[in-house]
């Protein structure tokens, strides 16, 4: 297991261990040189990596432990989606929001403010209460919403610690419809965009690149709040089961035609018992941008689509609420988010990416920390994020090469420095 999901990346490290127990994570970290979180593989960049050990923690006991009173669950760091959302649901809860495939580990979506749609969804991070974090010296610290550090310990990339396990605010169990239409033109957008965004619990729209088209619309209605379709929206309702990509067998995709069924049925793009359908045979990169430039960024794409065409699978357009977390791609602003599903060959991805990257430039967009790009975003809070580093990995214990080129030239805030954990 030496490769990321999509086998862009090659991890550098020399150990790959899977503990059993906290007490083995902290024994392996503390005694580790350099060392590193491994999720499931998910991201398309070397921010996973280490030149050391990476450490899984998706052997540790697989922990749900739902507080019905609170509506809170502890669960394990290592879980995937997949695994915990089904005894989640079996308990009378649910998340809020879901990433598009539900194969990824909670840990890893929560570190890298992995996102899903709906106006009013924040980032999967959003509902960590508390967690617990193995430190660099091996010591294992709670750190909760009352604490200083928490808005910028949850994003925290893997570069603070290994987390073991969250507590997560959950929502009351809910059933959703989920129904495709096709065929809406981009210029519709140019009144109509947050009000087609906001007509459903989570909107998500796709397009190829091929016409200024959206080419599907997906809608995810709750079943005890129905959408509210405009009487301008034209799109015509898909005669069966759709892949986002044209020509692709549904086979992999969660179930259509507005048949109810349980959230983290719908939710997700992808089932949970089938890998998507390109298995990995994709890259990918995202831009969150302030969701007032939305249409002004869409039309900027569209200015170039016939360049983007050659290198894209599909382009999905969905949106997040705002947060406060210091590295979170919605950090302070209602985020709408742009995302490529490019084809593997990244000699035919990267010019590619730079040109998008150009045309959303005047939107200060954030690319995902977790997908290839070649931007960098300002973060108001990143000297406060340096100063984190520092504090609780003075060795650098947890650094990598993508830490070393987005965090190495930034000045830790000097009033903070010292404070204790
Ligand atoms: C097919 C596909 C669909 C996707 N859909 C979406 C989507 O809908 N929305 C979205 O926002 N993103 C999406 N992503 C991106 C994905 O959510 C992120 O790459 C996420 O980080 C993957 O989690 P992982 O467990 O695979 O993490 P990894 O790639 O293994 O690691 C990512 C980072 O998290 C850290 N980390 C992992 N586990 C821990 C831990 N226990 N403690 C501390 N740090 C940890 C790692 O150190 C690393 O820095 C998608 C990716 C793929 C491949």
């Amino acid at each position: 297991m030496t490769r990321n999901w999509a086998g862009n990346i090659q991890y550098s490290a020399t150990e790959f261990i899977r503990p059993t127990t906290v007490e083995q994570v902290r024994k392996a970290v503390a005694h580790a040189g350099r060392v590193r979180a491994l999720g499931t593989r998910h991201s398309f960049n070397d921010l996973a990596d280490s030149p050391g050990v990476l450490l899984s923690v998706a052997d540790l006991p697989p922990v749900v432990d739902v507080d019905a009173t609170r509506a809170t669950a502890r669960v394990a760091a290592g879980l995937s989606y997949a695994e915990l959302a089904p005894r989640l649901d079996a308990a009378g809860f649910a998340l809020p929001a879901m990433a598009s495939l539900p194969h990824i580990s909670v840990g890893g979506a929560v570190a890298t403010a992995t996102h899903g749609s709906g106006v009013r969804n924040q980032v999967l991070s959003a509902a960590v209460r508390e967690l617990e974090l193995v430190t660099a010296d091996g010591d294992v610290v709670s750190i909760g919403r009352d604490d200083a550090d928490f808005d910028g310990v949850v994003v925290g990339l893997g570069s603070l610690g290994v987390v073991t396990h969250l507590t997560l605010d959950l929502v009351p169990t809910y059933q959703l419809r989920q129904r495709v239409y096709e065929g809406l033109a981009l210029e519709v957008l140019d009144d109509h965009f947050a009000e087609l965004m906001s007509c459903a619990y989570s909107v998500c729209l796709f397009t190829d690149w091929r016409e200024p088209v959206l080419t599907q619309v997906w809608v995810q209605e709750r079943v005890d709040q129905p959408a509210t379709l405009p009487s301008w929206f034209t799109a015509t309702p898909a005669d069966g089961p759709r892949h986002p990509v044209d020509g692709v067998d549904p086979v992999s995709c969660t179930t259509q035609g507005g048949v109810p069924g349980p959230w983290f049925e719908r939710l997700p793009h992808f089932r949970s018992d089938q890998p998507p359908s390109s298995s990995g045979d994709e890259l990918q990169s995202e831009y969150m941008i302030p969701a007032d430039d939305a249409v002004a960024a869409l039309h900027a794409l569209d200015d170039v689509r016939e360049q983007i065409r050659p290198a894209l699978q599909i382009c999905e357009v969905r949106t997040a609420a705002r947060d406060d977390f210091w590295l979170s791609t919605c950090y302070g602003r209602e985020t709408v988010s742009i995302h490529f599903t490019w084809v593997s060959d990244i000699s035919v991805v990267l010019p590619v990416v730079e040109l998008v990257e150009q045309q959303l430039a005047p939107f200060s967009p954030r690319p995902h920390w977790a997908k290839t790009s070649v931007a960098t975003a300002e973060y108001e809070r990143l000297p406060d994020f340096r100063e984190l580093m520092d504090r609780y990995d003075p060795a650098g214990k947890f650094t990598n090469a993508f830490t070393e080129r987005h965090f190495s030239s930034v000045r830790p805030v000097p009033h903070l420095s010292g404070r204790t954990r």
